[in-house]
Order: structure tokens, then C-alpha cells, then sequence
């Protein structure tokens, strides 16, 4: 299958989904390129993607010499970023997916430009080899970033487990959005906290269903 065809079958599911659970929002298809070529990067931007993630500062560097010339372009970064890559990353991209730490926070209120906005990753699934905060330190690690007017957290973000099956996705996710819920009620100035990055190749059609709006898919855009 072509990849213009996967876009417009993600593209397709995820209308859908959104109609199986009456929601009238937005969500956003981030097509995730990190282990595909350019080449194939700009078959999915051909079809129509506009949101590109990568997880790597090289990855992201290479994709964006790349699209030089595509300025309409939105670039994330998800993924785990080491502190001392974020002088190289954080200026260049337009969302961040993976703040989960405060050594993370202050580095990226010293080397940002502007405010930079962040997802904060929350391990909902509590597995060992997770990053992310874990759901109960979710509220007090963002009440702690208040100084930092580099940071405006715009979301939750998290990853299920692999071999989670339906009933536990649609618990997971849901955990996320309760939580996003109840971060948005703070009114915080910096955390308006509306958006949640969830759901992937394996798992997007069950996140879309308990209210992504952005959901990160790689794998299905480039293999049918
Ligand atoms: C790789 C990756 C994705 C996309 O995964 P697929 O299974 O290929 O869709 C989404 N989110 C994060 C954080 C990733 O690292």
C-alpha cells in the first residue's frame, strides 16, 4: 500500500473513532518519521501531514534540513532528551512531549527562547521501564513549575504498554484524560493543560476514542 493510502486510512480511522465516541473537537495527526527516510517523510507530508515528530536531536536535525523549505511544517519531539541535548533541540521545535523531570524543566527554561509548549509524560500503566511521572506526582510536579515562564504545559502525554489489551487501553487513557480534567480545573496560568498526546500505531483508534487530540503514529503510516 502506498503511503498516501495509509494517511488517508489513519486519517479515516481516526474520524471514526471520533464519531464512535460523539466528539465534534480536533484531533491532530503527528506522523512520527523516526525510522523512515526522507524520502518516505515526504510521502507522508505529500499526503497531507503537517505535524512531523521525531525522538532523536539527529533524527530531528536531518528532517528539518530536509523541509527547509516547508515552513508550514509543526515539529515535535517525543521521546526521552538528555539535558544536555536540549540546547540543541529545544529552539527548534514547536511542541515537546517527554517533560517528565525538573532537572529537564529548569534546563529548558535556561536555553528556550520563548515559551516552549509541553506535554508532561505520565507513566499510567506504573510498568518498570516507563518514563513519566507517576499519575499522583502529576499535579504537584506541575504546581512546582509556576517560575518557569519558558514552560506553558499544554497537555498530558503517555504511552500504554504493548501488551495492554482493549479493556486495559480504554483504562489507561481514560486515567489521563481524568487527570488532564483535573489539571485544567486548576486554571493554572501556566498549564492550561487541555490537550492529550496518546495513542500510536497499535492503540490510536482506542485513545481517540477516550479523547487524544493528538495522537503519534509512525509504523502504520509506512507499512499497510
Ligand atoms: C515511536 C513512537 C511513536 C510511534 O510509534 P508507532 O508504533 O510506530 O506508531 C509514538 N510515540 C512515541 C513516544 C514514540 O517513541
Amino acid at each position: 500500500m502506498a503511503i498516501a493510502d495509509n494517511v488517508a486510512a489513519v486519517e479515516a480511522a481516526i474520524e471514526k473513532n471520533k464519531a464512535l465516541a460523539n466528539r465534534q473537537d480536533q484531533v491532530t495527526l503527528v506522523g512520527v518519521t523516526k525510522y523512515h527516510t526522507v524520502a518516505e517523510a515526504q510521502q507522508v507530508v505529500a499526503a497531507g501531514v503537517k505535524n512531523v515528530a521525531e525522538n532523536r536531536p539527529e533524527g530531528l536535525a536531518e528532517k528539518q534540513a530536509a523541509f527547509a523549505d516547508h515552513p508550514d511544517l509543526i515539529w515535535h519531539f517525543i521521546g526521552t532528551l538528555q539535558r544536555r541535548k536540549v540546547k540543541q533541540v529545544i529552539n527548534e521545535i514547536d511542541y515537546f512531549h517527554a517533560l517528565d523531570r525538573l532537572s529537564l524543566a529548569k534546563e529548558i527554561q535556561k536555553r528556550a527562547l520563548k515559551p516552549i509548549k509541553c506535554f508532561v509524560e505520565v507513566n499510567v500503566s506504573g510498568e518498570e521501564s516507563k518514563s513519566g511521572l507517576q499519575l499522583a506526582d502529576v499535579a504537584p510536579f506541575i504546581q512546582s513549575l509556576a517560575e518557569f515562564d519558558r514552560i506553558q504545559v499544554v497537555g498530558l502525554m503517555t504511552m500504554a504498554p504493548i501488551d495492554a489489551d482493549a479493556t486495559a487501553l480504554h483504562g489507561y487513557f481514560k486515567s489521563l484524560r481524568l487527570k488532564r480534567d483535573e489539571i485544567k480545573a486548576l486554571n493554572l496560568a501556566w498549564a492550561p493543560c487541555q490537550e492529550l498526546s496518546m495513542g500510536m500505531t497499535h492503540d490510536y483508534e482506542i485513545a481517540v476514542q477516550e479523547g487524544a487530540t493528538f495522537v503519534r503514529v509512525g509504523t502504520r503510516l509506512f507499512e499497510a
